[in-house]
């Protein structure tokens, strides 16, 4: 028998390239031995949660040899008060990322299809394919129609057909920062056949002051087969719990729930985002700071006469004007952890997570230094 274990996984696995994260901190220190390094790849609080997290955490101690919650009921009783909805439209995940594979599993078949746009974030893809199920990617806008790289909504009908069943949406999108206005958005939502789930993944929400930017919380009265994801990774600084959550009508919760492991969202995790939705003074500052710091770094690239993509989120791509591989490489040695995003397909970029102001300091210095060898 010579087939190797691989040939016998599906035909979507086979093929399927696993999701490259940021390098951690620890992984540089061991590879490279250099210590007192920066990371900004992960787009990660660099204020960390709130001190009420860190408190809220204690008590999960005592319960350590229990199983959690399954049901969620004081997160989702919180979340529920938050945004004036009932429990049951709220599905918990073990990162928002779960969510989104939820919806893949239990929309998707080989033979449907998903919808998403380029340069979108890499789980849709990823979660489509691991089912079997075909990616319909829709071209992103060039530049003149619309911000280069940034969803292309009549695209995206577009690239809708007779076999799409899901829609994935990045509000703003990771890497490359783009956001879609209320009108263009709900005008979308609208022509969106209602057999068709539509994915609006809000990730980083909470960091976007835009006047035009929706909550489209508010429109889930409206269109049962809408899904809100949102995540306590990102502003809140909870990236290493892993916990995360979709809105919907309840109809589209229960079916997520059927497919959803039982014990998904850990105990510590239940506590922190609990914790977390009850420090609104921590979440402002972690919005501030990241406002700061996006004008540091804006400040910075446009000093060093490099294009960068415009972005709301708490992460910026650059264009480095040359083999991006070399450039994060050379970062690396420097002690500047940033994130390749070679598999995005938008050559020349790196993308910087906003750092606290020493760390983004640094990592301008360092690129200063690389570009000028
Ligand atoms: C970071 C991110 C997520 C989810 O992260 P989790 O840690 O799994 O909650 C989802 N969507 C986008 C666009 C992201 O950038």
């Amino acid at each position: 028998m010579s087939r190797s274990i691989a040939q016998l996984a599906t035909p979507g696995v086979q093929t399927l390239r696993p999701y490259a994260p940021g390098k951690p901190l620890t992984e540089l220190e061991r590879e490279y031995g250099i210590v007192n390094a920066v990371k900004l790849a992960s787009n990660e609080n660099p204020l960390g949660p709130s001190p009420r997290v860190l408190e809220a955490l204690r008590s999960g101690f005592d319960e350590l040899a229990r199983y959690p919650d399954g049901n969620g009921f004081e997160l989702k009783t919180a979340l529920a008060q938050r945004y004036g909805v009932d429990p049951a439209a709220i599905t918990l995940g073990n990162g928002s990322n779960d969510v989104l594979e939820l919806v893949a599993r239990a929309f998707l078949l080989p033979g449907s299809s998903a919808v998403f746009s380029a340069h979108a974030f890499a789980v849709y893809p990823l979660v489509t394919q691991a089912i079997g199920a075909r990616a319909n990617v829709a071209a992103a806008h060039d530049g003149s129609d619309g911000p280069r790289y940034s969803h292309d909504l009549d695209a995206m009908l577009r690239a809708i057909d007779a076999d799409t069943r899901v829609i994935f949406i990045a509000n703003p999108n990771n890497p490359t920062g783009t956001w879609l206005d209320r009108a263009v958005l709900r005008a979308f939502v609208e022509a969106v056949p209602g057999h068709i789930i539509v994915v609006i993944d809000e990730a980083y929400f909470e960091y976007v002051s835009e006047p035009d930017y929706p909550d489209t919380t508010m429109w889930l009265a409206d269109f049962p087969n809408l899904l809100v994801t949102r995540t306590f990774s990102k502003a809140y600084g909870l990236a290493s719990l892993r916990v995360g959550y979709g809105i919907s009508q309840g109809g589209l919760a229960d079916v997520l729930n059927r497919v959803r492991q039982p014990f998904n969202v850990n105990s510590f995790a239940q506590l922190g985002a609990v914790a977390a939705l009850g420090d609104e003074v921590h979440l402002h500052e972690s919005v501030r700071t990241n406002q700061d710091g996006m004008r540091q770094l804006v400040d910075g690239v446009q000093a060093l006469n490099l294009p960068y993509i415009p972005s709301v989120g708490n992460f910026l791509c650059v264009d480095v004007g040359r083999d991006p591989g070399d450039v994060y490489e050379a970062l690396l040695h420097e002690g500047v952890i940033v994130r390749p995003v070679d598999n995005y397909a938008m050559p020349g970029h790196l993308r910087i997570s906003i750092g606290l102001q020493e760390e983004n300091q640094r990592f301008l210095q360092a690129l200063d230094k690389v570009l000028a060898a």
